[in-house]
């Protein structure tokens, strides 16, 4: 049987799975994980549509890649200084 994810590990690799750079094991303990834990369900549809939000407004107004990559990077800055916080 693959280890389960616990929550602390779900919650730092949110990011990741978000923005599709997980590999493909990883992707699956993830969406396990999602499956059976409603609190990081919970976060996971928080930051889902934080994400599909910004990235609507980022294709509304076509930005050039490089202030899409910082925004992206900003994104995850803040997310990471988030999880640290119990
Ligand atoms: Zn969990």
């Amino acid at each position: 049987m693959i280890d389960q994810m616990t929550c602390e590990e779900t919650f730092r690799r949110l990011d990741d799975f978000l923005d599709h750079e997980l590999s493909a094991s990883e992707c699956l303990l993830v969406q396990e994980h999602l499956e059976i834990c409603t609190i990081c369900a919970a976060e996971f549809k928080f930051e889902a549509g934080i994400w599909s939000e910004v990235r609507a407004k980022l294709q509304r107004t076509t930005v050039p890649p490089s202030l899409r990559e910082k925004v992206t990077r900003l994104l995850r800055d803040t997310n990471c200084s988030d999880s640290t916080e119990k």
